[in-house]
């Protein structure tokens, strides 16, 4: 009857570890979403969460023997690594066993031995196995026993001790760190590429596929973020509105395909001749937008009087054939007082219409003589 009592706890205790462990996915998520492109930092709360996850675990251990408790810490331990990376697994290694050499006792020593057995055994899974891998199940099926084998750490103890320990305490243990490692994994693994796709259908949202530049929805997001940035620090801001001459005449002549190259051949460079900071965008068709955060007009200017001189020298191939093309462009600048991003746009596209009706191949700033266009006869 005491044996079965005592199981029954084993089993409720390891039960709810279990449940703690799954809300570790939840924070997960939070922080593959958040810290997604700072690995150092992402990896450091990833190895806080996984060694707060084992301490918890720790909070929920059975006693089975004095100074000797059973329980889940395993299961974070052993996952850091693959789910975290080598840094989180240190960390998270290192966070449980304080924590277990500060809660002392008789199987301190096993127990810390069978926090780093757990977490050699997954530093070594993630080495071994592709990171890819570990988006299914199938390495979790070799980690699982491997990190349940810290377990064997109770045969520290004198024998006539830990054989019991081991037939009443051990073996549900092991076998609850399996369970544990399978759940846990598959919900991490599944939490990964829920993440992952998400990143890959907003990215493929906001960029345009052809060229990979920023499509207008990227730029209508960052302009609104980007105008009002420029206001609040009263810092310059300039735009300029590119559009390619006679493209239609290319398609024509050339092809689509030919256009298409155009279209590619452009896009690069526009990105070598800009600022990292600066935002270049296919703004639609054959028309580009590049956004220049702390520039002044006539900073702009000069740059697109460049921008215009390396696109018009710029050799470009296609089945054998060189394809020469030129541009207009129109460039305006936020003017003191004004933060609406569309008076931005209207302008840079007034000075563009500009440049196109006074003979393309040309530079044309807003509030110039020539911002008006010319009305039809
Ligand atoms: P303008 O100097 O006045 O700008 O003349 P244009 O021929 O460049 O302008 P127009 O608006 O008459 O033609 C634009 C052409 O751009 C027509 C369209 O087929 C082509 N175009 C738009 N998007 C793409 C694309 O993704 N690939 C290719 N190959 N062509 C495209
Ligand atoms: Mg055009
Ligand atoms: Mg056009």
């Amino acid at each position: 009857m005491g044996e079965a009592k005592a199981t029954t706890a084993i089993m409720t205790a390891l039960a709810g570890g279990l449940g703690l462990l799954a809300l570790m996915t939840l924070a997960y998520g939070t922080v593959l979403c958040q810290l997604g492109d700072r690995p150092r930092l992402r990896q450091m709360c990833l190895g806080l969460l996984f060694g707060a996850g084992g301490v918890a675990a720790m909070l929920q251990s059975i006693p089975v023997a004095p100074g000797v408790y059973l329980d889940l810490k395993a299961v974070p331990v052993a996952l850091a690594a693959p789910f975290g990376g080598t840094l989180a697994a240190i960390l998270a290694a290192g966070i449980v066993a304080t924590g277990r050499i500060a809660i002392g006792g008789a199987g301190m020593l096993p127990g810390v031995a069978g926090i780093l057995l757990a977490g050699a055994a997954g530093l070594l899974m993630s080495r071994m196995v592709p990171t890819v891998e570990w988006r299914g199940a199938r390495p979790l099926l070799v980690l699982a026993p491997l990190s349940a084998l810290n377990t064997l750490g109770i045969f520290v103890l004198p024998w006539g001790v830990a054989l019991p320990t081991f037939i009443h305490g051990g073996l549900p243990v092991a076998l609850f760190t399996v369970v544990g490692i399978l759940m846990l994994g598959t919900m991490l693994a599944r939490e990964r590429r829920r993440i992952d796709t998400e990143r890959l259908l907003r990215d493929a949202a906001l960029c345009d596929p052809l060229t990979g530049l920023s499509n207008r929805r990227a730029f209508s997001g960052a302009i609104d973020r980007i105008v009002a940035g420029a206001v609040r620090n009263d810092s310059s801001l300039s735009l300029l509105m590119l559009d390619i001459d006679h493209f239609k005449e290319v398609n024509d002549a050339r092809g689509h395909d030919a256009g298409d190259a155009v279209l590619v051949a452009l896009s690069r460079v526009l990105e070598r001749g800009v600022r990292q900071s600066d935002l270049v965008a296919r703004f639609g068709g054959e028309e580009f937008a590049i956004l220049l955060p702390s520039t002044s007009l006539d900073g702009a200017y000069q740059l697109a009087e460049r921008l215009r001189c390396a696109v018009r020298d710029c050799d470009i191939q296609h089945d054998g054939v060189l394809l020469h093309v030129t541009v207009s462009i129109g460039v305006s600048t936020l003017a003191p007082n004004a933060d609406r991003p569309d008076t931005l746009i209207k302008a840079a596209d007034v000075a563009l219409y500009c440049a196109k009706t006074n003979g393309r191949d040309r530079v044309c700033r807003a509030r110039s003589p020539c911002q008006m266009p010319v009305p039809a006869a």
